[in-house]
């Protein structure tokens, strides 16, 4: 099943927690910020909703 995985740049700190916990390394810190490379991989966990302090992360099934 498909996922939208989306980054608010202007809320990511650049923690890296997601890119620590995503299983299937769906994240890269990119100049401070983390992006979804690799979105396509995604299962929908939500581990990376639940860690990120500030709500940055919103995953949608598509
Ligand atoms: S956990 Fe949240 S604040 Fe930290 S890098 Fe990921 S998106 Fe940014
Ligand atoms: S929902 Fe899970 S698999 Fe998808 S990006 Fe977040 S941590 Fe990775």
């Amino acid at each position: 099943m498909p996922y939208e995985v989306v980054v608010d740049p202007d809320k990511c700190e650049g923690c890296e927690e997601c890119v620590e916990v995503c299983p299937v390394d769906v994240y890269e810190i990119q100049n401070g910020k983390s992006v979804p490379v690799n979105a396509e991989e995604c299962l929908g966990c939500e581990s990376c909703v639940e860690v990120c302090d500030q709500e940055a992360i919103t995953v949608t099934e598509i």
